[in-house]
Protein backbone atom coordinates (compact mmCIF):
# COMPACT_ATOMS: atom_id res chain seq x y z
CA UNK A 1 0.00 0.00 0.00
CA UNK A 2 1.19 3.69 -0.41
CA UNK A 3 -0.51 6.66 -0.39
CA UNK A 4 0.64 8.55 -3.82
CA UNK A 5 2.26 11.94 -3.13
CA UNK A 6 0.44 13.62 -6.27
CA UNK A 7 -2.89 12.49 -5.97
CA UNK A 8 -3.05 11.71 -1.56
CA UNK A 9 -5.01 8.57 -2.39
CA UNK A 10 -4.39 5.41 -1.69
CA UNK A 11 -3.24 2.40 -3.92
CA UNK A 12 -2.66 -1.10 -3.27
CA UNK A 13 -1.19 -3.94 -5.29
CA UNK A 14 -2.08 -7.54 -3.95
CA UNK A 15 0.39 -10.15 -5.44
CA UNK A 16 -1.10 -13.42 -4.55
CA UNK A 17 0.84 -15.71 -6.18
CA UNK A 18 3.74 -15.43 -8.94
CA UNK A 19 4.02 -19.69 -9.50
CA UNK A 20 3.51 -19.70 -12.76
CA UNK A 21 4.61 -16.28 -13.81
CA UNK A 22 4.21 -12.70 -13.49
CA UNK A 23 1.35 -12.01 -10.84
CA UNK A 24 -1.25 -10.48 -13.52
CA UNK A 25 -4.54 -8.82 -12.91
CA UNK A 26 -6.47 -5.13 -13.55
CA UNK A 27 -6.56 -1.86 -11.61
CA UNK A 28 -9.38 -1.14 -10.06
CA UNK A 29 -10.80 2.38 -9.29
CA UNK A 30 -13.62 2.35 -6.95
CA UNK A 31 -14.81 4.33 -3.98
CA UNK A 32 -14.88 2.23 -0.50
CA UNK A 33 -15.59 3.48 3.08
CA UNK A 34 -12.01 2.89 4.08
CA UNK A 35 -8.35 1.26 3.50
CA UNK A 36 -9.15 -2.45 5.04
CA UNK A 37 -12.32 -2.33 2.58
CA UNK A 38 -9.82 -1.46 -0.40
CA UNK A 39 -6.81 -3.85 0.77
CA UNK A 40 -9.86 -6.68 1.54
CA UNK A 41 -11.45 -6.00 -2.08
CA UNK A 42 -7.03 -6.23 -3.51
CA UNK A 43 -6.34 -9.36 -1.65
CA UNK A 44 -9.69 -11.11 -2.48
CA UNK A 45 -9.33 -10.46 -6.31
CA UNK A 46 -5.95 -11.44 -6.40
CA UNK A 47 -6.64 -14.74 -5.35
CA UNK A 48 -8.98 -15.25 -8.06
CA UNK A 49 -6.65 -13.89 -10.37
CA UNK A 50 -4.11 -16.66 -9.89
CA UNK A 51 -7.42 -19.39 -9.82
CA UNK A 52 -8.74 -17.77 -13.30
CA UNK A 53 -5.11 -17.82 -14.84
CA UNK A 54 -3.97 -20.93 -13.73
CA UNK A 55 -7.32 -22.84 -15.08
CA UNK A 56 -6.96 -21.27 -18.12
CA UNK A 57 -3.70 -22.40 -18.48
CA UNK A 58 -1.67 -19.11 -18.66
CA UNK A 59 1.79 -18.72 -17.85
CA UNK A 60 0.54 -15.91 -15.13
CA UNK A 61 0.09 -15.73 -11.20
CA UNK A 62 -2.92 -13.56 -9.96
CA UNK A 63 -2.60 -10.10 -8.66
CA UNK A 64 -4.82 -6.96 -8.69
CA UNK A 65 -4.60 -3.48 -8.14
CA UNK A 66 -6.60 -0.67 -6.62
CA UNK A 67 -7.04 3.09 -5.88
CA UNK A 68 -9.53 4.03 -2.92
CA UNK A 69 -11.63 7.26 -4.22
CA UNK A 70 -12.41 8.13 -0.39
CA UNK A 71 -15.02 10.41 -2.63
CA UNK A 72 -15.64 11.74 -6.30
CA UNK A 73 -12.05 13.33 -8.06
CA UNK A 74 -11.73 15.21 -10.62
CA UNK A 75 -10.14 14.50 -13.80
CA UNK A 76 -6.40 15.60 -12.73
CA UNK A 77 -6.23 14.16 -9.54
CA UNK A 78 -7.50 11.03 -11.17
CA UNK A 79 -4.84 10.93 -13.80
CA UNK A 80 -2.19 11.76 -10.18
CA UNK A 81 -3.28 8.68 -8.73
CA UNK A 82 -2.48 6.52 -11.84
CA UNK A 83 0.85 7.63 -12.26
CA UNK A 84 1.49 7.32 -7.98
CA UNK A 85 -0.11 3.53 -9.38
CA UNK A 86 2.03 3.21 -12.02
CA UNK A 87 5.17 3.83 -9.38
CA UNK A 88 3.98 1.35 -6.94
CA UNK A 89 3.70 -1.14 -9.92
CA UNK A 90 7.36 -0.17 -11.24
CA UNK A 91 8.56 -0.56 -7.63
CA UNK A 92 7.09 -4.36 -7.74
CA UNK A 93 9.84 -5.18 -10.76
CA UNK A 94 7.85 -7.05 -12.62
CA UNK A 95 6.61 -8.96 -10.21
CA UNK A 96 2.95 -7.53 -10.72
CA UNK A 97 1.78 -6.54 -14.11
CA UNK A 98 -1.47 -4.44 -14.00
CA UNK A 99 -3.97 -4.40 -16.64
CA UNK A 100 -8.19 -2.41 -16.93
CA UNK A 101 -10.66 -3.28 -14.39
CA UNK A 102 -13.68 -2.03 -13.38
CA UNK A 103 -12.90 1.25 -13.52
CA UNK A 104 -10.02 2.22 -15.82
CA UNK A 105 -10.01 2.14 -19.38
CA UNK A 106 -7.04 1.27 -22.53
CA UNK A 107 -6.35 5.44 -21.94
CA UNK A 108 -5.71 5.46 -18.32
CA UNK A 109 -3.13 2.32 -19.09
CA UNK A 110 -1.16 4.86 -21.12
CA UNK A 111 -1.01 7.30 -18.50
CA UNK A 112 0.41 4.55 -15.92
CA UNK A 113 2.77 3.23 -18.70
CA UNK A 114 4.39 6.68 -18.34
CA UNK A 115 5.51 5.35 -14.94
CA UNK A 116 6.10 1.98 -15.89
CA UNK A 117 6.54 -0.53 -18.40
CA UNK A 118 4.71 -3.54 -16.31
CA UNK A 119 1.59 -2.45 -17.83
CA UNK A 120 -0.68 -4.41 -20.51
CA UNK A 121 -3.92 -3.07 -22.13
CA UNK A 122 -2.83 -0.52 -23.83
CA UNK A 123 -4.85 0.49 -27.11
CA UNK A 124 -4.13 -1.03 -30.11
CA UNK A 125 -2.27 1.84 -31.78
CA UNK A 126 -0.06 1.54 -29.18
CA UNK A 127 0.82 -2.09 -29.87
CA UNK A 128 -1.32 -3.31 -27.20
CA UNK A 129 -4.63 -5.74 -27.20
CA UNK A 130 -6.67 -2.91 -26.27
CA UNK A 131 -10.10 -3.27 -24.09
CA UNK A 132 -10.63 -6.83 -22.69
CA UNK A 133 -13.94 -6.73 -22.41
CA UNK A 134 -15.34 -7.45 -25.61
CA UNK A 135 -13.03 -10.69 -25.56
CA UNK A 136 -14.35 -11.65 -21.89
CA UNK A 137 -17.85 -11.35 -23.17
CA UNK A 138 -16.73 -14.05 -26.15
CA UNK A 139 -15.03 -16.40 -23.62
CA UNK A 140 -19.16 -15.76 -21.48
CA UNK A 141 -20.55 -17.03 -24.84
CA UNK A 142 -18.44 -19.61 -24.81
CA UNK A 143 -19.45 -20.59 -21.60
CA UNK A 144 -22.50 -20.15 -22.03
CA UNK A 145 -23.23 -22.54 -24.91
CA UNK A 146 -21.31 -25.23 -23.11
CA UNK A 147 -23.51 -24.75 -20.43
CA UNK A 148 -26.83 -25.18 -22.45
CA UNK A 149 -25.16 -27.81 -24.06
CA UNK A 150 -24.38 -29.63 -20.74
CA UNK A 151 -27.91 -28.44 -18.97
CA UNK A 152 -30.47 -28.73 -21.88
CA UNK A 153 -29.01 -30.68 -24.67
CA UNK A 154 -28.25 -28.16 -27.25
CA UNK A 155 -25.54 -25.24 -27.16
CA UNK A 156 -27.37 -23.51 -29.54
CA UNK A 157 -28.15 -20.49 -27.96
CA UNK A 158 -30.86 -19.76 -30.27
CA UNK A 159 -34.54 -19.39 -29.38
CA UNK A 160 -33.23 -19.60 -24.91
CA UNK A 161 -34.11 -16.69 -23.01
CA UNK A 162 -31.35 -15.47 -21.29
CA UNK A 163 -31.34 -12.38 -19.20
CA UNK A 164 -27.95 -10.17 -18.23
CA UNK A 165 -27.74 -8.38 -15.19
CA UNK A 166 -25.37 -5.19 -15.70
CA UNK A 167 -24.71 -3.74 -19.41
CA UNK A 168 -21.57 -2.20 -18.81
CA UNK A 169 -18.57 -3.21 -21.25
CA UNK A 170 -18.77 -6.97 -20.95
CA UNK A 171 -22.63 -6.92 -20.73
CA UNK A 172 -23.23 -4.84 -23.58
CA UNK A 173 -20.56 -7.12 -25.56
CA UNK A 174 -22.11 -9.92 -24.88
CA UNK A 175 -25.69 -8.88 -25.31
CA UNK A 176 -24.86 -7.76 -28.69
CA UNK A 177 -23.38 -11.45 -29.52
CA UNK A 178 -26.47 -13.22 -28.10
CA UNK A 179 -28.29 -11.44 -29.79
CA UNK A 180 -26.91 -11.88 -32.72
CA UNK A 181 -26.87 -15.91 -32.01
CA UNK A 182 -30.96 -15.13 -32.00
CA UNK A 183 -31.01 -15.61 -28.04
CA UNK A 184 -34.63 -14.02 -26.51
CA UNK A 185 -32.80 -11.04 -24.23
CA UNK A 186 -34.07 -9.84 -20.94
CA UNK A 187 -31.64 -7.06 -19.35
CA UNK A 188 -31.00 -4.92 -16.41
CA UNK A 189 -29.01 -2.48 -15.17
CA UNK A 190 -28.94 -0.18 -12.23
CA UNK A 191 -28.21 3.21 -14.89
CA UNK A 192 -31.69 3.87 -16.99
CA UNK A 193 -29.45 4.81 -19.63
CA UNK A 194 -28.48 1.23 -20.87
CA UNK A 195 -32.36 0.78 -21.75
CA UNK A 196 -31.47 2.31 -25.28
CA UNK A 197 -29.27 -0.44 -25.86
CA UNK A 198 -31.79 -2.96 -25.20
CA UNK A 199 -34.56 -1.49 -27.20
CA UNK A 200 -31.81 -1.45 -29.60
CA UNK A 201 -30.79 -5.13 -29.55
CA UNK A 202 -34.71 -5.70 -28.60
CA UNK A 203 -34.17 -6.94 -25.08
CA UNK A 204 -36.96 -6.66 -22.73
CA UNK A 205 -35.64 -3.96 -19.74
CA UNK A 206 -36.48 -5.05 -16.32
CA UNK A 207 -35.35 -4.18 -12.88
CA UNK A 208 -32.20 -5.74 -11.32
CA UNK A 209 -34.48 -7.18 -8.74
CA UNK A 210 -36.63 -8.74 -10.88
CA UNK A 211 -33.75 -10.05 -13.34
CA UNK A 212 -32.59 -12.39 -10.27
CA UNK A 213 -36.89 -14.23 -10.61
CA UNK A 214 -37.05 -13.69 -14.22
CA UNK A 215 -38.27 -16.93 -15.94
CA UNK A 216 -35.38 -17.77 -18.46
CA UNK A 217 -32.27 -20.56 -18.87
CA UNK A 218 -29.52 -18.43 -18.58
CA UNK A 219 -28.84 -16.10 -15.62
CA UNK A 220 -25.85 -14.14 -16.43
CA UNK A 221 -24.55 -12.13 -13.77
CA UNK A 222 -22.83 -9.32 -15.65
CA UNK A 223 -22.66 -6.26 -12.86
CA UNK A 224 -20.41 -6.38 -9.54
CA UNK A 225 -19.68 -9.27 -7.05
CA UNK A 226 -21.87 -11.02 -4.49
CA UNK A 227 -24.97 -11.58 -6.05
CA UNK A 228 -25.32 -15.35 -5.39
CA UNK A 229 -26.36 -15.68 -1.86
CA UNK A 230 -28.98 -17.41 0.82
CA UNK A 231 -31.57 -15.09 -0.72
CA UNK A 232 -31.03 -14.61 -3.95
CA UNK A 233 -29.91 -18.52 -5.06
CA UNK A 234 -33.31 -19.96 -3.70
CA UNK A 235 -35.17 -17.25 -5.73
CA UNK A 236 -33.37 -18.04 -8.84
CA UNK A 237 -35.37 -19.14 -11.98
CA UNK A 238 -33.03 -20.13 -14.31
CA UNK A 239 -31.14 -23.42 -14.45
CA UNK A 240 -28.03 -22.13 -15.57
CA UNK A 241 -25.98 -19.35 -14.42
CA UNK A 242 -23.04 -18.25 -16.06
CA UNK A 243 -21.83 -14.64 -16.25
CA UNK A 244 -19.01 -12.11 -16.24
CA UNK A 245 -18.92 -10.87 -13.05
CA UNK A 246 -15.96 -11.57 -10.30
CA UNK A 247 -16.80 -13.08 -6.68
CA UNK A 248 -20.30 -14.06 -7.67
CA UNK A 249 -20.55 -16.40 -4.74
CA UNK A 250 -21.17 -14.46 -1.40
CA UNK A 251 -19.48 -17.51 0.00
CA UNK A 252 -18.09 -20.63 -1.51
CA UNK A 253 -21.13 -21.92 0.16
CA UNK A 254 -23.47 -20.93 -2.06
CA UNK A 255 -21.75 -23.44 -4.84
CA UNK A 256 -23.63 -26.26 -2.70
CA UNK A 257 -26.77 -24.70 -2.61
CA UNK A 258 -27.04 -23.90 -6.34
CA UNK A 259 -25.99 -27.71 -6.66
CA UNK A 260 -28.68 -28.57 -4.57
CA UNK A 261 -31.12 -26.35 -6.07
CA UNK A 262 -30.02 -28.43 -9.75
CA UNK A 263 -28.81 -25.28 -11.24
CA UNK A 264 -25.36 -25.66 -13.47
CA UNK A 265 -23.12 -22.61 -11.91
CA UNK A 266 -20.36 -21.76 -14.25
CA UNK A 267 -17.51 -20.54 -11.96
CA UNK A 268 -16.73 -17.03 -12.38
CA UNK A 269 -13.44 -17.19 -13.03
CA UNK A 270 -13.31 -19.72 -15.40
CA UNK A 271 -16.32 -17.99 -17.06
CA UNK A 272 -14.61 -14.35 -17.70
CA UNK A 273 -11.07 -15.58 -18.28
CA UNK A 274 -11.77 -14.26 -21.81
CA UNK A 275 -10.28 -10.89 -21.51
CA UNK A 276 -6.98 -12.23 -19.51
CA UNK A 277 -6.46 -14.93 -22.06
CA UNK A 278 -6.28 -11.93 -24.81
CA UNK A 279 -3.70 -9.93 -22.86
CA UNK A 280 -1.45 -13.17 -21.97
CA UNK A 281 -1.04 -13.35 -26.34
CA UNK A 282 0.35 -9.50 -25.64
CA UNK A 283 2.74 -10.66 -23.93
CA UNK A 284 3.57 -14.06 -25.83
CA UNK A 285 6.43 -13.83 -28.22
CA UNK A 286 5.92 -12.51 -31.94
CA UNK A 287 3.30 -10.25 -30.04
CA UNK A 288 -0.31 -9.94 -30.11
CA UNK A 289 -2.47 -11.25 -32.80
CA UNK A 290 -6.24 -11.27 -32.81
CA UNK A 291 -6.37 -14.96 -34.96
CA UNK A 292 -4.18 -16.17 -32.08
CA UNK A 293 -6.42 -14.86 -29.29
CA UNK A 294 -10.25 -15.49 -30.76
CA UNK A 295 -8.60 -19.44 -30.89
CA UNK A 296 -8.02 -19.60 -27.24
CA UNK A 297 -10.44 -17.54 -25.83
CA UNK A 298 -13.37 -19.44 -27.56
CA UNK A 299 -11.41 -22.42 -25.65
CA UNK A 300 -12.49 -21.03 -22.58
CA UNK A 301 -16.17 -23.07 -23.06
CA UNK A 302 -13.86 -26.83 -23.79
CA UNK A 303 -12.28 -25.67 -20.43
CA UNK A 304 -15.84 -25.46 -18.65
CA UNK A 305 -16.89 -29.09 -20.24
CA UNK A 306 -13.71 -29.95 -18.12
CA UNK A 307 -14.33 -28.79 -15.07
CA UNK A 308 -17.89 -30.37 -15.33
CA UNK A 309 -16.68 -33.55 -16.32
CA UNK A 310 -14.70 -33.57 -13.60
CA UNK A 311 -17.29 -32.44 -10.88
CA UNK A 312 -18.89 -35.16 -12.10
CA UNK A 313 -16.43 -37.85 -11.78
CA UNK A 314 -15.51 -36.51 -8.13
CA UNK A 315 -19.22 -35.92 -6.96
CA UNK A 316 -18.34 -32.38 -6.13
CA UNK A 317 -19.54 -28.29 -7.41
CA UNK A 318 -18.20 -26.73 -10.17
CA UNK A 319 -16.35 -24.66 -7.77
CA UNK A 320 -14.71 -27.26 -5.98
CA UNK A 321 -13.64 -28.94 -9.27
CA UNK A 322 -12.24 -25.72 -10.74
CA UNK A 323 -10.24 -25.02 -7.67
CA UNK A 324 -9.03 -28.26 -7.44
CA UNK A 325 -7.58 -27.87 -11.44
CA UNK A 326 -6.26 -24.98 -10.38
CA UNK A 327 -4.05 -26.19 -7.20
CA UNK A 328 -2.82 -29.03 -9.71
CA UNK A 329 -1.71 -26.46 -11.87
CA UNK A 330 -0.38 -24.33 -9.38
CA UNK A 331 1.58 -27.46 -7.63
P1 LIG B 1 -18.68 -1.95 -16.07
O1 LIG B 1 -18.44 -1.05 -14.92
O2 LIG B 1 -18.44 -1.46 -17.44
O3 LIG B 1 -20.21 -2.46 -16.03
C1 LIG B 1 -20.90 -2.81 -14.89
C2 LIG B 1 -22.37 -2.48 -15.16
O4 LIG B 1 -23.15 -3.01 -14.09
C3 LIG B 1 -22.66 -0.97 -15.21
O5 LIG B 1 -23.47 -0.67 -16.35
C4 LIG B 1 -23.42 -0.71 -13.90
O6 LIG B 1 -24.36 0.36 -14.02
C5 LIG B 1 -24.10 -2.03 -13.69
N1 LIG B 1 -24.45 -2.32 -12.30
C6 LIG B 1 -23.79 -2.02 -11.16
N2 LIG B 1 -24.44 -2.51 -10.09
C7 LIG B 1 -25.52 -3.15 -10.57
C8 LIG B 1 -26.58 -3.87 -9.97
N3 LIG B 1 -26.64 -4.03 -8.64
N4 LIG B 1 -27.52 -4.41 -10.76
C9 LIG B 1 -27.48 -4.27 -12.11
N5 LIG B 1 -26.51 -3.58 -12.74
C10 LIG B 1 -25.55 -3.03 -11.98
O7 LIG B 1 -17.86 -3.29 -15.77
P2 LIG B 1 -17.44 -4.44 -16.79
O8 LIG B 1 -16.07 -4.17 -17.26
O9 LIG B 1 -18.53 -4.66 -17.78
O10 LIG B 1 -17.35 -5.68 -15.79
C11 LIG B 1 -18.52 -6.31 -15.31
C12 LIG B 1 -18.13 -7.41 -14.33
O11 LIG B 1 -17.30 -8.37 -15.00
C13 LIG B 1 -17.30 -6.94 -13.12
O12 LIG B 1 -17.62 -7.76 -12.01
C14 LIG B 1 -15.87 -7.22 -13.54
O13 LIG B 1 -15.02 -7.41 -12.42
C15 LIG B 1 -16.05 -8.50 -14.32
N6 LIG B 1 -15.00 -8.74 -15.31
C16 LIG B 1 -14.79 -7.84 -16.29
C17 LIG B 1 -13.80 -8.09 -17.23
C18 LIG B 1 -13.55 -7.14 -18.37
O14 LIG B 1 -12.88 -7.55 -19.34
N7 LIG B 1 -14.06 -5.93 -18.33
C19 LIG B 1 -13.02 -9.25 -17.14
C20 LIG B 1 -13.28 -10.17 -16.11
C21 LIG B 1 -14.28 -9.89 -15.19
Amino acid sequence: MNRGPRSGLFCFVAVHSTARGPALGGCRIWRYDDTRAAMRDALRLSRAMTYKSAVAGLPLGGGKGVIMLPEPVDARRRKAALRDFGDTVDELRGKYVTAEDVGTSAKDMETIAEQTRFVTGLSRKRGGSGDPSPWTALGVEATIRASLERKLGSADPKGRTIVINGLGHVGAALAKLLAKAGAKLVVADIDRSKKQLADQLGARWVTPGKALTASADVFAPCALGGILDHESVPALQAPIVAGAANNQLADDAIADLLAERGILWAPDFVANAGGIINIAVELEDGGYDTGRARERVLAVGDTLRSVLDLAEAERTTPLAAAQALARTRLA
